[in-house]
C-alpha cells in the first residue's frame, strides 16, 4: 500500500487527511504505460525508417543512374527517373554531361591526329619500326614491309621476325640507351638499306632508308674510276718515255719547252690518276687488301717527309720548326701513313708560298707529342700561309674540295685536284684515328690522331677490309 499524509486547516482548525493507496494498482497502469510507449516509439522508428528511406532514394538514385551513364561511356543523359532529382544532382549531371562532350571532343581530334599521323609515316620514302621496351614490335609503318619484304608482325618479338643480325643488334642498343646507325645488307633481295635506330621513352625507333641505288652507283663510280686509272696508267707512261726520249735526242728550244710542257701535264695526271687510284683502294679495302700491322716509327717517317718536302721547290726560304721525339712506335701501313704526312706538308709548303711568294717570313711547324689519354700520336703540321676561309672549313676533307685560286699570289702554288686532305682523312680513319683541322691565328693547323690499336691492328684490318 502506498500511503499519503497532509495536515490541511478548515476554518482555522488544523486537520489530517490520509490516504491509502494499494501499489498492485499502481503496477498495473506503469506498465500499460510503458507498453504504449514502446508501441508508439517502433511506430515512430518504422515512419522514420521509411520517409529516410524514400528521402534516401531520391537522393542516390539519380546519383546511380549518372555513375551508369558514366560507366558506359558516350554523352550523359539521366534516364527517367521515378523521382525528380534535386537541383544539386541535376547541376551535377549536366557538368558531367560538358565534360563527356568535352572528352567526346578531344578524343575524336586524337583519332583524326592519329590518323593523319599514320598517313604521314606511310607516305614517307623510308621504314619506321617502333619497338617497346619488352622488345615488341608496336607499329610499322607499310613502306617497312616493302623494304623488308616481310608481312606486317606486330606484337611480335623483333628478335624473332628481324633476318638482319646487324638491325636486330641496332635496336638491342637503342633500347640498352645507345642510338646508333648501321648498313643492312640483304643479300637474297641484292638490297642495301642504312639504319637508323634511337631509344625513346618506352622503347626504340629505328628508320630504314633504302641506298640501294645509290649504293649502286656509288659503286659503279668507284669501279670506273679504278678502271678508268689503270687504263690510263700505260698510255700516260707511253706519253712520258716518248717525250723524255724526244728530249734526249736532241731538238731546237722551241721544242724542248714544248716537251717540257708535254711532261709537266703528264705528271699532273699520273699524280691525280696517282691519289684516284689510292681513293679507290682505300675506299674497297677488300679489292686491295691493305697491309694496316706494319711496324712504323712515326717519327722516323716524319723525318722523312719533312726532308722530301724541304726539296720542294717552293720550299727554299721556308723557316722550319721541328719537334719530334726520338722515336715513336706504331703499327699501320707505313706507305699510307708517310702519304698522309706528305700531304699536309706539301699543302702548307704550297700555301705558305701563296702568300709569301719567293720572299722569306713562311713558317712551317711539324710536331709530334703523345697523347697519353687516350693513348695517341699526335703529328701537327701548321703553317703562317693564306690560311682558310671559313665558308671552306666544315668541307674540306671532301673530294675535289678546292680553294679559291685566286688567292694564290704565286701561280706555281697552286694546288692539285683536292683530293690530298680527302686522302689524309681516309688513311687516318683506317688507322681509327682522325684528321683535324685547329683554329690557328695565322695560316693553318692541321692535326693527324693516330691511336694506338685496342688490341693489336686486327681490329683495323677488319675496318679496311669493312671499307
Ligand atoms: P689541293 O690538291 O687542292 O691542295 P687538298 O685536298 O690538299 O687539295 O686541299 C684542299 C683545299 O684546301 C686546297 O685547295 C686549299 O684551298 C685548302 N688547303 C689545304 N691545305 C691548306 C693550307 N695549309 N693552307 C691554306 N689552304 C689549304
Amino acid at each position: 500500500m502506498l500511503y499519503v499524509a497532509r495536515s490541511v486547516y478548515v476554518r482555522g482548525e488544523p486537520l489530517v487527511v490520509r490516504t491509502a493507496f494499494p501499489l498492485a494498482l499502481l503496477r498495473d497502469v506503469l506498465s500499460a504505460g510503458r507498453l504504449s510507449l514502446g508501441a508508439a516509439l517502433l511506430l515512430a522508428a518504422a515512419a522514420s525508417l521509411f520517409l529516410g528511406t524514400l528521402f534516401l532514394r531520391q537522393l542516390v538514385q539519380p546519383i546511380q543512374a549518372l555513375v551508369k551513364a558514366v560507366n558506359k561511356g558516350g554523352p550523359i543523359s539521366l534516364p527517367p527517373l521515378p523521382v525528380r532529382p534535386s537541383a544539386e544532382v541535376q547541376e551535377l549531371a549536366l557538368a558531367l554531361k560538358n565534360m563527356a562532350e568535352r572528352n567526346e571532343q578531344i578524343l575524336q581530334q586524337l583519332q583524326e591526329e592519329r590518323a593523319y599521323l599514320e598517313r604521314i609515316l606511310a607516305s614517307l620514302p623510308v621504314g619506321v619500326l617502333v619497338v617497346n621496351r619488352e622488345g615488341k614490335i608496336r607499329y610499322e609503318n607499310p613502306p617497312l614491309g616493302k623494304l623488308l619484304r616481310m608481312p606486317s608482325q606486330k606484337g611480335h618479338p623483333f628478335q624473332g621476325v628481324l633476318r638482319s643480325p646487324e638491325l636486330v643488334e641496332l635496336l638491342e642498343d637503342a633500347l640498352r640507351g645507345r642510338d646508333g646507325t648501321c648498313n643492312v645488307v640483304l643479300r637474297e633481295e641484292q638490297r642495301f638499306l642504312l639504319a637508323q635506330a634511337v631509344s625513346v621513352a618506352g622503347g626504340a625507333i629505328a628508320v630504314l632508308q633504302d641506298m640501294t641505288e645509290r649504293h649502286l652507283l656509288e659503286e659503279s663510280r668507284k669501279a670506273f674510276v679504278a678502271d678508268a686509272g689503270h687504263e690510263l696508267q700505260t698510255p700516260l707512261t707511253i706519253i712520258r718515255a716518248a717525250a723524255e726520249l724526244l728530249l734526249e735526242e736532241g731538238s731546237s728550244e722551241n721544242q724542248r719547252s714544248y716537251l717540257e710542257r708535254i711532261l709537266e701535264q703528264q705528271e699532273r695526271i699520273s699524280a691525280l690518276m696517282d691519289d684516284l687510284l689510292l681513293l679507290s683502294r682505300l675506299d674497297s679495302g677488300t679489292a686491295v687488301p691493305l697491309d694496316l700491322t706494319e711496324e712504323v716509327d712515326l717519327a722516323e717517317l716524319c723525318r722523312v717527309a719533312r726532308e722530301e718536302a724541304a726539296l720542294h721547290p717552293l720550299a727554299e726560304h721556308l723557316e722550319w720548326e721541328v719537334d719530334l721525339p726520338e722515336s715513336a712506335p706504331f703499327a699501320g701501313w707505313s706507305e699510307g701513313l708517310l702519304r698522309c704526312v706528305t700531304n699536309l706538308l706539301d699543302n702548307a709548303v704550297k700555301y705558305t708560298a701563296g702568300r709569301f711568294e719567293a720572299n722569306p717570313g713562311g713558317k712551317v711547324s711539324l710536331r709530334m707529342v703523345r697523347d697519353d689519354l687516350l693513348p695517341a700520336w699526335r703529328i701537327a703540321v701548321a703553317d703562317n700561309g693564306i690560311g682558310i676561309p671559313e665558308a671552306m672549313r666544315h668541307h674540306i676533307f671532301e673530294r675535289f674540295r678546292r680553294g679559291d685560286a685566286s688567292r694564290v699570289r704565286n701561280g706555281k702554288a697552286k694546288g692539285g685536284y683536292g683530293l690530298g686532305l680527302a686522302i689524309v682523312k681516309r688513311m687516318a680513319e683506317l688507322h681509327g684515328g682522325s684528321v683535324l683541322l685547329e683554329d690557328s691565328d695565322e695560316g693553318a693547323a692541321f692535326t693527324i690522331v693516330l691511336p694506338d690499336p685496342p688490341s693489336g691492328a686486327s681490329q683495323r684490318e677488319e675496318a679496311a677490309k669493312r671499307g
